[in-house]
């Protein structure tokens, strides 16, 4: 069978862009999706309730995706703007609210309208969708692109757009099939590692606070040579394995590319845990200080509870107190100068062990995959390979949690759509 343009992967990017490409273009497009349904990421995103985008700016979004991504994405973000897959959704009936730490949901809160509604745009504007049809190789053919799927169909196009995903959560359809496809290409492709995911600890004291969460705290994640790898202002869950929450899987993408990075052996970091990232020492000190003199002499735990944005649960400040060797039930009045100074110390910094991550199955993205120097970040054609174009998580960019990948997959996708229709 033969279109104008084959969009390989039914997902954000690959809908999106056979979206753009066929509203009145006359352009014959051919979605080719190796699972039965489109869009499942979709579906299961932001706990079923889809961070669809940021109310961050273009340039303050792109930047949250590093250096590399930040230059490569820039055009993207300028040209579909995070305010611009609003206002697409808002067009096909999806109202979106937004939400506190820059997020966009729908109203709705239903991650199944946003699916539906981008999945309803696609086919209303006249691409055709191969469900259940596996891609399983890429290859040009005299001038042509040709790909095969496992049942033996063969499709041929002029123009293909890769949009077939990462690595993370494999179950959904994404098991990487695009590198091998890329890599016979003779592109390079850095070494995908998982990334918006748990990390793992060793440590029995942190298991034992599972279910605790903390909303107003910074992580600094800190490598086994004491150097600080990165930092996050963003709530942490302890969990039965580590730690969870944006916070910490914001930052995970370094613990994974360790072994990419040749340490060898476990993965030994440190999440330095500051509970209290707008006070400063000084601050908290003074604090203390001035709640002592207060009638009724309270405990410690209750003194906490006041300076953050709701009360310390108690297992987690006997895990503060315990590192400090103050007496759990200590009153503000009984901290003597050099206990003040120890608990003050490690409100700002308890060292959470970290010994890897949850892997692939926990991963909500991936960390690697085309690198970008193959790419032409204005249309996101492959260089030197004429009508090919690779979009979404394939790609060599990652960001953090609150929009932004499926922000990067849209914008992405969309400039595909753009370059081609011409
Ligand atoms: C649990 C979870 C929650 C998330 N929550 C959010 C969130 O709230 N906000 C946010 O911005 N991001 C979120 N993400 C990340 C976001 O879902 C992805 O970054 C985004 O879906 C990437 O889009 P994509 O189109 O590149 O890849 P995908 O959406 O993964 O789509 C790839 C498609 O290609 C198909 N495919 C794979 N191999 C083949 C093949 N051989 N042949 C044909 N088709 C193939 C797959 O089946 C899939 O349909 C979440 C991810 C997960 C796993």
């Amino acid at each position: 069978m033969t279109a104008d343009v084959l969009v390989v992967g039914g997902g954000a990017a690959g809908l999106w862009c056979a979206e753009g490409l066929a509203r009145g273009s006359g352009l014959r497009v051919l979605v080719v999706e190796k699972t039965p349904r489109t869009g499942t990421k979709i579906l299961a995103s932001g706990g079923t309730r889809c961070n669809v985008t940021t109310t961050l700016g273009p340039s303050e979004a792109a930047a949250l995706f590093g250096p590399k991504g930040a230059r490569f994405l820039r055009h993207g973000f300028q040209t579909l703007t995070p305010l611009d897959v609003r206002e697409r959704f808002e067009s096909w009936g999806v109202p979106l609210d937004e939400a506190p730490l820059q997020k966009v949901f729908p109203a709705s809160g239903n991650a199944r309208d946003v699916r539906d509604a981008l999945l309803g745009a696609t086919q209303g504007a006249g691409a055709e969708l191969v469900l259940d049809a596996p891609v399983e190789f890429v290859r040009r053919e005299n001038g042509t692109w040709v790909i095969g799927t496992a049942s033996g169909a063969r499709y041929a196009a002029p123009r293909v757009v890769l949009a077939a995903g990462g690595l993370s959560y494999p179950k959904t359809g994404t098991t990487g099939d695009g590198y091998a496809w890329l890599r016979e290409l003779g592109l390079g492709i850095v070494e995908p590692v998982p990334a918006l995911v748990p990390l793992r600890s060793p440590a029995e004291w942190v298991h034992s606070l599972t279910g605790i969460a903390w909303q107003g705290g910074e992580v600094t994640l800190v490598d086994g040579e004491g150097k600080k790898v990165a930092q996050r202002s963003r709530p942490i869950l302890f969990t039965h394995k580590g730690v969870s929450g944006p916070g910490a899987m914001d930052v995970s993408h370094h613990v994974s590319a360790a072994r990419r990075n040749g340490m060898t052996g476990p993965a030994r970091f440190r999440l330095r845990f500051d509970a209290f990232p707008a006070l400063s020492r000084e601050e908290l000190r003074a604090a203390f200080v001035g709640a002592a003199g207060s009638p009724g002499n309270p405990k410690v735990q209750r003194v906490l509870g006041t300076m953050a944005t709701g009360p310390m649960p108690r297992r987690l400040f006997d895990a503060f107190a315990e590192e400090a060797k103050v007496p759990t039930d200590v009153v503000v009045g009984g901290l003597s100068k050099s206990l003040r100074h120890a608990l003050v110390e490690t409100l700002k910094g308890l060292d959470v062990p970290i010994d890897g991550t949850l892997g692939w199955d926990q991963a909500e993205v991936t960390a690697g995959g085309l690198a970008l120097k193959h790419v032409n970040p204005r249309t996101m054609a492959v260089n030197g390979h004429d009508g090919l174009f690779v979009i979404g998580e394939l790609l060599d960019v990652n960001g953090p949690i609150g929009g932004l990948s499926f922000q990067a997959a849209f914008a992405t996708a969309e400039l595909a759509a753009l370059a081609i229709r011409g």
